[in-house]
């Protein structure tokens, strides 16, 4: 018998079928045996409606209040899930964020979880009951609803299932595992059996949905045993177990491909290059609290430098007049920005052992005739950025310029 926590995401989620659907999964594991705590996500669409529904009523950003509406969109989908547990004679509670005191700090649309108060779960499943919990909410010391950033379901499960200690985190989506790319881009994109965390993390935070960054991290820190599965019928499979083991693990050079479309760039020329002319830069674009990913530097002839840096394409408009604001402070000759690029990754533990992986990336990239406007490496990823017309072309020539299509040899 184990104690398992699954997440069952929107599109799992996005009917009544689909919910009757997902209670026969649980019901199958309860069957066995296993202790199952479910954690859910609004209905597929659910949240940008809801979304929708407070920009019309207010353009301006009310933080506490979206959190009270969006939090709803999962408050639903538990009470449907545990009725049709119920239904098929497997009994069941539900219950939101706060009410398994899933406390979290106070960061409004983007909390983090403090403290998971696990009696009430560990008396569910003690008299034989699923526990069925709203993924992506919790709340604040003050009682104030909050919620964990798009995509926190995941995270969600994987915080229950270190509070619980539970065997394994299964995350239900609607593909049967993590690709070496996104299969709705690369039609040829293949499951992968297994990927290291260090590598989910960095697919993740590179662009890959597939899992919130954050549930990543989550489990990499306490050690949580992570799965990605598709909840559809006849899509049953392995799916893709997140492991710490190097061993076992594909021999590839590159185990996968992330991108990001959310980017964009600004670059502010002919700087008088002295002392802290990054921090007159930068300074002011952190005080708004925009991040910055990628930055460039490059120091011309004339004693000036060039400075190029990436953020957020919803922070795009507010970087841009901060940095003109910065450019007729410290004399710079011009600004320019462009909010249609993106940044194509590719990762792998592989690379770390191989030369020559820069090479054979940017060579596929020159066949296709795409031009590089930024680069930036780690030991374990490459990102380029490129104009947002070539994503497709440049993801699929990667895919095919690293065989990620064919299976390679195990290290086992
Ligand atoms: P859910 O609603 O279940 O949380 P998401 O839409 O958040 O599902 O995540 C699943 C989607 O992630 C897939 O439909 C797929 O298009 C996308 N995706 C992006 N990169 C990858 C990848 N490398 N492997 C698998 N899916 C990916
Ligand atoms: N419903 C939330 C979202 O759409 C959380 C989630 O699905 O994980 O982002
Ligand atoms: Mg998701």
């Amino acid at each position: 018998m184990a104690l398992i926590v699954q997440k069952y995401g929107g599109t799992s989620v996005g009917s009544v079928e689909r919910i009757q659907n997902v209670a026969r999964k649980v019901k199958l594991f309860r069957d066995r045996g296993d202790d199952v705590v479910v954690v859910v996500s609004a209905m597929s669409g659910e949240t940008n409606r809801l979304l929708d529904l407070a920009r019309g009523v207010n353009p301006e950003h009310c933080a506490r209040e979206t959190d009270v509406l969006l939090a709803t969109g999962e408050q639903v989908t538990i009470a449907l899930l545990a009725m049709a547990l119920k239904a098929i004679g497997c009994d069941a509670r539900s219950y939101t964020g706060s009410q398994v005191h899933i406390l979290t700090d106070s960061a409004h649309s983007k909390a983090r979880i403090l403290e998971i108060d696990q009696n009430k779960m560990r008396d569910d499943l003690a008299q034989g009951r699923v526990v069925v919990v709203a993924g992506f909410q919790g709340a604040d010391e003050h009682g104030n609803i909050t919620t964990l950033g798009r995509g926190g379901s995941d995270t969600t499960a994987v915080a229950l299932a270190a509070a619980l200690k539970a065997d394994e985190c299964q995350i239900y989506t609607d593909v049967d595992g993590v690709y070496t790319t996104d299969p709705r881009v690369v039609a040829e994109a293949r499951r992968l059996d297994r990927i290291t965390f260090e590598e989910m993390l960095e697919m993740a935070s590179l662009g890959s949905k597939v899992l919130q960054i954050r549930s990543v991290e989550f489990a990499g820190k306490f050690n949580v045993p992570l799965r990605v599965l598709s909840s559809f019928e006849g899509k049953e499979g392995p799916g893709t177990l997140i492991t710490y083991e190097e061993d076992g693990m594909e021999e590839a050079l590159i185990s996968g491909i992330a991108f990001n479309r959310d980017e964009a760039k600004l670059t502010i020329q002919g700087v008088p290059d002295q002392p802290g002319v990054a921090y007159r830069i930068l300074g002011p674009i952190g005080e708004a609290d925009i991040e910055v990913d990628m930055i460039v530097q490059n120091v011309g002839a004339d004693g000036t430098t060039d400075f190029t840096f990436t953020v957020h394409r919803n922070d795009y408009e507010k970087a841009l007049k901060l940095l003109r604001q910065t450019a007729t402070d410290v004399g710079a000759r011009e600004v320019a920005g462009d909010n249609k690029i993106v940044k194509i990754s590719i990762v792998g533990v592989g690379m770390r052992s191989h030369a020559g992986i820069a090479s054979t990336m940017f060579q596929a990239l020159a066949k296709e005739g795409i031009n590089i406007r930024m680069i930036s490496t780690s030991e374990i990823k490459i990102s380029v950025v490129v104009d947002e017309k070539y994503l497709e072309l440049g993801v699929r020539a990667l895919h095919t310029a690293f065989e990620l299509d064919q299976a390679p040899a195990t290290n086992a």
